[in-house]
């Protein structure tokens, strides 16, 4: 099949390897450069956490990112670049005046997934794991199976691994308009207008699909949102936290994931608004007072990056595979795009598939129990 895919975030990049794989021919498709420094993707911090989104996420969102967890590592190893992948666990803490909203969580969680290990630990047992956090809490929740993933290495690496797969990578091609029924893309290069004709068009263009100029506008997207969420990428070479730290708190809750080398991600704020512009210092001074109640090391850090940028959602927080025709809509990863990514893959490989056969039984996806294909034909 010739298929077209518009948009090289996360999505794009993962569903161009797969259906490579298969031995599709794909065209890609994105208004950025291969960097790809506009997604979302690049922007995000790369935490594998299932049970650390149960609170706030649908159980299907914390059971496709578990299922997820096992498919992750066959994934980064497929790829020839290295990328970070680490399975060393999270661990929740909160400070002594939040204690009454820790445990009613953690019981949630001792509730509901009962089947996954999970300890309570007392500052000795903190100290044991985190040696530098035992001085600062007593109560703390570690969870063995939570994971951790290099967002930005994987986004090279997949683009390293497209290049030698001679994959047709259009960069800097805005897409203006796509159509459903005869499968044509048009896009803009250098202020020329082109199209092309696909079997299938997979669009993968994240929070933008909700653009309604240029004749884009979509009903089936009409409830597409973006919410913003920013970071900061702290440079601490003094701090040595080895895993996802997730402070409880009953206003934000902040996390921090160790990069390599030095670097922390301290994130993320989760705010109803579309507004791309910079961290505001409401923000700023939220996750940095927070990042430094956790460890005082963070006093001493140095800023490198400050990131804002917008997650792509449904009104119900669900992702979607919408099928319309020739078309196929991968959307509404919100903040879960990396959780949950090999599943929706998968699920979308599938789909073309039954697609390209003609038997299109979309009763025997293989990942129905998680995520069903809306159809729109
Ligand atoms: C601050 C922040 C932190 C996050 N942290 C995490 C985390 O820890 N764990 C996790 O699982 N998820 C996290 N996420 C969510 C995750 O990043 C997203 O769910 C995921 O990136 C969505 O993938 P996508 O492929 O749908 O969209 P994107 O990754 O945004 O990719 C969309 C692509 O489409 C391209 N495009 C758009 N419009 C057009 C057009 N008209 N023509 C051509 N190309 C176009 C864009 O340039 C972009 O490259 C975070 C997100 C943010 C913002």
């Amino acid at each position: 099949m010739n298929i077209v895919i518009v948009g090289a975030g996360l999505m794009g990049r993962l569903v161009a390897l797969d259906l490579h794989r298969k031995g599709h021919q794909i065209t890609l498709l994105d208004r950025d450069t291969k960097q790809g420094k506009q997604s979302s993707a690049y922007a995000a911090a790369g935490l594998l956490t299932p049970l650390g989104e149960a609170f706030k996420a649908e159980p299907n969102i914390v059971a496709m990112g578990l299922a997820a967890l096992q498919k992750w590592p066959a994934l980064v190893a497929s790829l020839d670049e290295p990328v970070f992948f680490q399975q060393q666990g999270a661990l929740m803490v909160c400070h002594e005046q939040d204690k009454g909203d820790f445990l009613r969580q953690q019981r949630y969680l001792q509730q509901h997934y009962a089947e996954h290990p999970m300890h309570t630990l007392d500052r000795a047992g903190i100290e044991a794991l985190e040696p530098e956090l035992g001085r600062s809490f007593n109560l703390g929740l570690y969870l063995p199976e939570e994971g951790q993933i290099g967002n930005r290495r994987l986004l090279i690496a997949l683009q390293k691994q497209l290049q030698r797969y001679g994959i047709n990578w259009l960069e800097q091609s805005d897409v203006t308009s796509l159509c459903a029924k005869s499968g044509q893309v048009s896009y803009q290069r250098q202020e020329q207008q082109y199209s092309i004709t696909a079997d299938i068009i997979i669009d993968c263009r994240g929070v933008n699909a909700a653009e309604t100029h240029n004749g884009l506008a979509n009903s089936s997207l009409s409830t597409l949102r973006g919410v913003r969420g920013e970071l900061f990428q702290l440079f601490a070479p003094e701090v040595n936290i080895s895993r996802p730290i997730r402070l409880m708190h009953p206003r934000y809750q902040l996390y921090i994931a160790p990069k390599s080398k030095g670097f922390y991600v301290v994130g993320a704020t989760e705010i109803e608004s579309e507004d791309k512009g910079p961290m505001t210092v409401r923000s700023a001074l939220e996750l940095l007072s927070a990042a430094y109640s956790v460890h005082p090391g963070f006093a001493e850090a140095q800023i490198r990056q400050h990131v804002s940028a917008l997650r792509p959602a449904f009104q119900d927080n669900q992702p979607k595979l919408i099928r319309n025709n020739k078309l196929i809509h991968v959307n509404g990863l919100f903040r879960h795009g990396f959780l949950i990514a090999p599943i929706i893959m998968e699920q979308t490989t599938a789909l073309v598939e039954a697609m390209a056969t003609s038997q299109i039984s979309l009763a025997t996806l293989p990942h129905n129990q998680f995520i069903q294909v809306q159809d729109c034909d």
